[in-house]
């Protein structure tokens, strides 16, 4: 019988800020490389030290991404600060090392009726594929992880059974690739199933280093992250102001806030290591560039802190 929520909380989680791939790859007004730059610069400010700064993808298929190449040529790398860019095959790794990056997320569906309608292929097979890609970053000292995108749902086949996710991990595991995000492309994810996912690959893959990547698409987010948490995963990504979207459903909301997790695990006693206000600045100049409002709890209604203050005051006043 598996033992009683809830276990120790860890001291420290780790949030990878993914706004400037994920977060922006779906907006309609782009922000202009200087304004990525700035953006970037907001973001390691404020103690973020793992950064995807864009996608070396096909330009026609997401133009928002299109500049990754001059964003990383003209960026201001900080000591300490991972930067790594998402890649789906050797080209993509090949760009990211020419851009002067030392680190690339390969990107595959869980989904078999994905993977299928998409590239004619199986996960399974796409992933072999990439032996290349190892051999390429071997050669050139740089890291690979891989992201396994609806791992817990797909539009196409609905619910991904474990054992499925377990095969693309498998894959990658034998590659010698062992960091892995587990990725809710579409907001589909349950509390309950990322924990049971969660248990259950941490068990069999104890040396793979586990990352969670959700969508907020039904409002889940949040609850999947604790779970997670509890399951023994200490690392997530989100994306400033909410932004990204699910390309599935065109209004949705996105990527989980950046802002909106670091608040809840402060509140919690978590450490990020990531000044909240700085990110909740960061999140204000990204919604400022997309021209939207942020889809953010945190900015909307301000730091519990904030209201304690606040009420501190008034009494004050009185
Ligand atoms: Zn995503």
């Amino acid at each position: 019988m598996s033992s009683p929520l809830p276990m120790a909380w860890p001291a420290q989680v780790t949030l990878c800020e993914v706004g400037l791939r994920d977060g922006l790859q779906n907006e309609k007004t782009i922000p202009s490389v200087e304004q990525k730059l700035r953006l970037l610069d907001a973001v390691v400010a404020s103690g973020v030290k793992i950064v995807e700064v864009g996608a070396f993808v096909h330009p026609k298929a997401v133009p928002q991404m299109a500049d990754t190449d001059a964003l990383c040529r003209a960026m201001n790398k900080v000591d300490g600060v991972e930067y790594r860019v998402l890649v789906p095959n050797l080209k993509g790794v090949q760009r990211a090392f020419d851009a002067g990056l030392s680190k690339a997320k390969l990107t595959v569906s869980a989904s078999e009726a994905h993977c299928l309608a998409n590239f004619n292929s199986s996960p399974v097979k796409m992933v072999e594929g990439f032996a290349d890609c190892v051999e390429f970053a071997a050669k050139n000292k740089m890291t690979l992880s891989g992201a396994i995108s609806t791992s817990f749902g797909c539009p196409f086949q609905g619910r991904v059974p474990i054992r499925q996710v377990e095969n693309v991990v498998d894959s990658f595991v034998k590659l010698g690739v062992t960091e892995l995000s587990l990725s809710d492309t579409t907001g589909m994810a349950n509390p309950r199933q990322v924990y049971e996912l969660g248990t259950h690959m941490i068990g069999k893959f104890p040396q793979v280093r586990w990352v969670m990547h959700f969508h907020n698409t039904r409002d889940m987010a949040l609850a999947n992250i604790v779970m997670a948490i509890q399951a023994g995963v200490r690392a997530f990504d989100g994306a400033f102001a909410g932004l990204g979207g699910c390309p599935f459903a065109p209004g949705a909301s996105g990527n989980v806030a950046s802002e909106d997790v670091i608040h809840m695990l402060h509140e919690m006693g978590i450490d990020t290591g990531i000044d909240l206000l700085k990110a909740m600045d960061t999140a204000r100049l990204a919604a400022g560039f997309v021209g939207h409002a942020a889809a953010s709890a945190v900015l909307k209604a301000g730091r519990c802190a904030d209201l304690v203050k606040e009420k501190a005051q008034g009494q004050d006043n009185k």
